[in-house]
């Protein structure tokens, strides 16, 4: 479960986040929306500590998230995290991309790094890349490496930052399909993204932030009914994007 509570945060005298709480549950999948600019990808990087925080507190299943004493690197080691841009080791071969951090991080063995990686790796529908380097394959082919990257360290929950949002459309669906059958795994998720078809197949939450603020935080059939009292922005929002 990841709480947040009374969470802000500011890039010098800019409050780039203002009070913002919510409770993830084990399981849920919540979907953050909302204007650009208004605090989505900082939101999530706070989750894991990428980004610090000056008041209120971030808890992944009971550790403080924000504590001196809290050892992050074990932490993030639990939180997988899948960016816009793909972020992959652009001189380690596919295999070694996933094997890297279950050897450095959680200390396993070679043979079950590998053996690991590979399980992930025909999950995701490219076991028979393995041995290829990430320029030689497609933008939504690197995406799915980078999920089964993060899915090779156990996680115990995933973190989305607009997974889909710098890929040609006809690879959208290969990647959303993955993030879909995640999320029926049981898989909790933070998801930032404006694919509002995955929201409605697999969100059991959507968020809506504006200006640093959580304004919406609703059941999905609730935030798609969109009814009189949602703030005006989010319907604003909704019109455009639906
Ligand atoms: P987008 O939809 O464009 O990705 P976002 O909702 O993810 O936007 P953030 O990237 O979280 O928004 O940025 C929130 C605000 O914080 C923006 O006004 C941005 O300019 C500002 N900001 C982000 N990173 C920094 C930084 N390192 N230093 C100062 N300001 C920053
Ligand atoms: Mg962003």
């Amino acid at each position: 479960m990841i709480t947040l509570q009374d969470v802000s945060k500011y890039y010098g005298d800019f409050k780039v986040l203002s009070a913002c709480n919510a409770v993830i549950a084990k399981g849920e999948v919540v979907v953050v929306c909302g204007p650009s600019g208004s605090g989505k990808s900082t939101l999530i990087k706070t989750i894991n500590a990428l980004e610090p925080i000056q008041e209120g507190s971030i808890t992944i299943d009971g550790v403080k998230v924000n504590d001196r004493s809290t050892n992050l690197p074990r932490l993030r080691s639990r939180v997988g995290m899948v960016f816009q841009h793909f972020e992959l080791f652009p001189h380690l071969t596919i295999i070694q991309n996933l094997t890297l951090a279950q050897i450095k991080v959680l200390g396993r063995k070679k043979d079950e790094a590998h053996q690991h990686g590979m399980k992930y790796l025909e999950r995701v529908g490219l076991k028979a890349h393995a041995g290829k380097y990430p320029g030689q394959l497609s933008g939504g082919q690197q995406q799915r490496v980078a999920i089964a990257r993060a899915l090779a360290m156990d996680p115990i929950c995933m973190l989305f930052d607009e997974p889909t949002s710098a890929l040609d459309p006809e690879m959208v669906n290969e990647v959303l399909d993955v993030m879909v059958e995640l999320a029926q795994e049981g898989m909790t998720m933070v998801c930032v993204t404006h694919e509002m078809g995955f929201a409605r197949m697999v969100a059991h939450r959507v968020i809506f932030m504006d200006q640093g603020s959580i304004v919406e935080d609703r059941s999905k059939d609730d935030f798609f009914a969109g009814g009189g009292d949602h703030s005006a922005r989010s319907r604003q929002f909704l019109s455009k994007i639906l």
